[in-house]
C-alpha cells in the first residue's frame, strides 16, 4: 500500500499507515454483516478503494481545507483522503443510515479530527439550503451522474472552489448531458486526468471543475 501511494507522490507516515490498517479491519468486520461493498478483502480491496481514493489527493490544492464527499458510502474517497491529509476538515454525506452508522464508528475508532458525518439525501440538503458555499472541494465517486454531481456540487462549493468527479473510462455521454449545467453555472474544466489503477487495471477519468468566482 505504501509503495503504491508513493507512486502517486504520497508519503504515508506511521500514523497514517496504522489508521489505514484500522480502517481496513473495521471495514471487513462491518462488511461481513452489512455488505458495504462487493469487492473482496485483500490486495484488490486496498487498490480499488484506498489507492483509487488517493488518486484524488494530488488534485486538491494545499490551501483547500474543507472537503465534502457526496454519496460517500463506506467512506470513499473521503476517509483515505483524510487519513493522508490530516489537516482536511472532512464532511461525509450519505443517505444510507447503515453506512453513516459505520462511518461514525470509523471516525471514533480512528480518532479522526474535524470530521463530520451527515445522514441525508444531497438534494434534500440543497433544498433546505444547508451547507451552501461551505466547502473548498466537493468530491464524489460512483454515486451520481456527471450532471448531478455538478448541480449539487455548485451549491456546496465556495466561489473559486473545486468539484471533483471520479468517473469510469467512458464519460462522453454523461458529459454531453452535463453541458447545460456546465454552461448555466459557468463551470470551467480545469483538469481532466485519465488513470489506470495498478494491478486491477481499473480505468478512471478524474474531472475537476472550478466554480467561477462571480456570483450567479
Ligand atoms: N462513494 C462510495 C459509495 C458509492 S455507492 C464509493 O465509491 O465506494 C453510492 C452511495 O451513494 C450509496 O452509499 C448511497 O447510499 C449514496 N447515495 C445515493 N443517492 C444519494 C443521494 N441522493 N444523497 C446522498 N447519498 C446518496
Amino acid at each position: 500500500m505504501t509503495d503504491e501511494a508513493k507512486k502517486l507522490g504520497i508519503f504515508l507516515g506511521p500514523a497514517a499507515q496504522s489508521r489505514f490498517s484500522l480502517f481496513y479491519d473495521e471495514f471487513q468486520v462491518w462488511n461481513a454483516k452489512m455488505n458495504l461493498t462487493a469487492v473482496d478483502a485483500g490486495p484488490s480491496f486496498v487498490i480499488r478503494h484506498f489507492i483509487d481514493s488517493l488518486q484524488v489527493l494530488p488534485l486538491i490544492p494545499q490551501e483547500a481545507k474543507r472537503l465534502l464527499d457526496l454519496g460517500t458510502g463506506g467512506g470513499f474517497p473521503g476517509i483515505p483522503l483524510k487519513i493522508s491529509r490530516d489537516d482536511l476538515c472532512l464532511t461525509l454525506l450519505d443517505s444510507s443510515r447503515k453506512k453513516t452508522s459505520f462511518l461514525r464508528q470509523v471516525v471514533l475508532g480512528l480518532g479522526l479530527s474535524d470530521t463530520r458525518v451527515i445522514t441525508g439525501r444531497a438534494e434534500e440538503e440543497v433544498r433546505e439550503g444547508r451547507g451552501g458555499g461551505e466547502f473548498d472541494v466537493v468530491v464524489s465517486r460512483a454515486a451520481f451522474k456527471m450532471a448531478q454531481i455538478l448541480e449539487l456540487g455548485v451549491h456546496f462549493v465556495t466561489a473559486g472552489g473545486l468539484i471533483i468527479a471520479m468517473k469510469g473510462r467512458d464519460v462522453t455521454e454523461e458529459l454531453e448531458k452535463a453541458q447545460t449545467v456546465i454552461h448555466r453555472f459557468h463551470l470551467r474544466l480545469v483538469e481532466r486526468r485519465e488513470t489506470i489503477l495498478p494491478r486491477s487495471g481499473g480505468e478512471r477519468t478524474l474531472l475537476v471543475y472550478k466554480k467561477n468566482r462571480l456570483r450567479f
